[in-house]
């Protein structure tokens, strides 16, 4: 059975999270967006306060199954990410909440990890958990990584620099967070050496030593980090320490964080674009343009087939996006679907924003409107979490079978 109709609860919290999102975030979207790395604080303990405790991130679906059935929990994530990311994508990111670093425990960690790592999101004040893949030189070819992890008695050495953290300071610094750093126990062993770590805040050995100054979600820290023999204790290890180099299991225990975390950037994305859509739609209203869906096609304007055009490619990728979380809720392998939706959400948001401002014309490159920001907002869905292109390399090799060599 296929059915396409949300729960009165589900359409309840959207109700809520978008006037939530119109009255709180709208109003301070633009003073975040110009003062960079200021944090919104006011505004981060009203969140702190009304989000302790729920779930608005993605992942662990392991042991969330009810008695009664699958529960709706990653896709009520994604209706809410859509909807705070609506009011502002810089600002959602930077909720105070366990985050991609909750997502890779939830994906990577043990039934005994979760509780210890993830009970915190629970009470006492504001706290960030981050997600260090990125180095130097290497970003998509996440098998590259150079940062080590050596074992010296009950403790692991961490060595290695991070960079394009998100919340990593927020999650290092400015509370008892933590993040999560994928290092290698054994560079010889190649993918199957790659491990993740929890690495709490204020451990000694850990330094935030950037904060970057960006194009778009400026509200959103996002920090450059270096471990200089940062000793952490044996089980803040994710999963199982064991190098089997015959094949990559451990290294797909770790590379299941994405298949949550991509739908989840997936409806954020979704959540910029339909900010841009809706926008449009309300200024064409006034100018009197109507949009006449049923007109035969030959005598629909050019300007009603590019706004047909923005809402059809957002729809369709919001229902890949549920689709990935639907799949989530009910404890399915979703890797495909969870890059599928990513690819397709990531590069409509980039031209639907781009639309906007093309159909508004001189306003929608002003700073007085947000479209502007919207726009700058949007790119990172294409760049995060795996680019469009890695995205995409994985959508072609699950469907045709083709091997990453075949494929590069
Ligand atoms: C604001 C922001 C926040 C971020 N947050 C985080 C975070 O929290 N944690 C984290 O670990 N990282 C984070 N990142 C890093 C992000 O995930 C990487 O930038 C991304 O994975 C791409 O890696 P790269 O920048 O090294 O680009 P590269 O891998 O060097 O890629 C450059 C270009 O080449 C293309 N390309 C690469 N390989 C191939 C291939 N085989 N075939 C075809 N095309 C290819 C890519 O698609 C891209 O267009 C963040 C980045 C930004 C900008």
């Amino acid at each position: 059975m296929i059915d396409f109709e949300m729960s009165p609860q589900i359409e309840n919290a959207r109700t809520m999270i978008h006037m939530m999102a119109e009255q709180t975030m709208r109003p301070i979207s633009r003073e975040y967006d110009e003062r960079e790395h200021e944090e919104p604080t006011e505004w981060h303990e009203m969140m702190w306060s009304v989000s302790k405790g729920s779930e608005v991130t993605f992942g662990g679906s392991k042991g969330d199954k009810k008695a009664k059935g699958p529960s709706e929990r990653n896709l009520t994530s994604a209706i809410t990410i859509e909807e705070l990311s609506w009011g502002d994508a810089g600002l959602y990111l930077s909720i105070p909440n366990a985050g991609l670093g909750g997502a890779a425990v939830a994906a990577a960690g043990t039934p005994e990890q979760r509780k210890r790592f993830l009970a915190r999101f629970q009470e006492g004040k504001p706290k960030w958990a981050a997600m260090a893949i990125t180095e130097p030189g290497c970003g998509s070819d996440s098998a590259a990584i150079t940062t080590t992890a050596a074992r010296d008695g009950d403790q692991w050495v961490l060595n290695g620099t991070k960079i394009f953290c998100t919340s990593g300071q927020r999650a290092l610094d400015e509370s008892d967070g933590f993040v999560v750093v994928w290092a290698t126990v054994d560079k010889t062993a190649g993918r199957a050496g790659i491990k993740a770590f929890v690495v709490e805040a204020h451990t000694p050995g850990v330094t935030v030593t950037k904060v970057e100054d960006k194009l778009g979600i400026r509200a959103s820290d996002t920090a450059q980090l270096v471990l200089e023999d940062c000793r952490i204790p044996l089980d803040n290890l994710l999963g199982t320490a064991e190098v089997k180099t015959q094949g990559s299991e451990g290294f797909k225990g770790v590379m299941a964080t994405f298949d949550a975390t991509r739908p989840a950037v997936a409806a954020s994305a979704i959540g910029i674009g339909r900010a841009a859509v809706d926008f449009v739609r309300d200024a064409l209203a006034k100018a009197g343009v109507t949009i006449r869906y049923d007109a035969p096609y030959s005598k629909v304007t050019a300007l009603e087939r590019d706004f047909m055009e923005m809402e059809s490619n957002l729809q369709a990728a919001r229902l890949l996006t549920w689709r990935a979380a639907w799949m989530m809720d009910r404890g399915m392998h979703n890797n495909l679907e969870a890059s599928m939706c990513k690819s397709k959400a990531g590069l409509a948001v980039t031209q639907v924003t781009q639309k906007a401002i093309e159909v508004l014309g001189p306003l929608g490159y002003s700073r007085k409107l947000l479209v502007e920001k919207w726009m700058r907002d949007a790119k990172i869905n294409d760049i995060f979490e795996g680019t469009q292109q890695i995205n995409l390399m994985i959508v072609a090799r699950r469907i045709l079978g083709y091997s990453n060599k075949e494929l590069n």
